[in-house]
């Protein structure tokens, strides 16, 4: 069995300290998946662990889909590993958008893969823009789940943060429950520290 717990940790990208994420609350972790990813033999390691829990479940994918930029390197990898196309959306002023010539087939069984599902609200819009386009999204997948949402393999149920559809399965290789605190509840805040946003200090 796969420890990707480990494995983050041996590639310094699960981040220690005290961080502001995305959604504003502050964490004593951070997961830095790029620099998982780096390394193309741990991507493709990873992604042939989720692709076997794909092919296990018996859901036929025709192609991957990944909200950039995050996702791309996830989404592609694992298109390697089962062997289908790999297209991403990205955002034009905000708006998801598939663009660059990918075409989306009529009924086209898509998985929409991340790197991380928090709440998974990218991937619901990557979602949405495959189905515009007439493609058929039967599942969701990323190498960790932020522990929102509830993946396949897994008793952790999903909280009201989850943007997930419930009715469609989610593969992971693991979640990674890191407590979140609002600024103002902040136990390392309380002790004097100051949260920093990874990658606003060029890193
Ligand atoms: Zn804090």
């Amino acid at each position: 069995m796969m420890n990707v717990a480990i494995i983050y940790k041996d590639s310094q990208a699960l981040l220690e300290g005290h961080f502001k994420l995305s959604s504003g609350n502050h964490s004593q972790f951070y997961l830095q998946s790029a620099k998982v990813l780096e390394n193309p033999k741990t991507a493709k390691l990873l992604a042939e662990a989720l692709a076997e829990q794909i092919i296990a479940s018996g859901i036929k994918i025709d192609a991957v889909c990944s909200p950039a930029l995050g996702g791309i390197i996830s989404g592609f990898a694992l298109a390697t590993a089962l062997d289908v196309r790999f297209i991403f959306a990205e955002r034009v002023e905000g708006i998801m958008t598939i663009r660059r010539g990918f075409e989306v087939q009529e009924n086209e069984k898509y998985i929409i893969c991340e790197d991380i599902i928090t709440t998974g609200g990218s991937a619901l819009e990557a979602a949405k823009e495959v189905e515009k386009s007439g493609g058929n999204v039967v599942a969701y997948a990323a190498l960790a789940n932020r522990g929102f949402c509830s993946r396949e393999n897994s008793d952790l149920e999903a909280t009201s943060s989850c943007k997930l559809p419930l009715d469609k399965p989610l593969f992971a290789l693991e979640d990674f429950t890191f407590e979140m605190y609002e600024e103002k509840d902040c136990p390392l805040c309380k002790d004097g520290s100051t949260a920093y946003k990874p990658g606003s200090r060029g890193n």
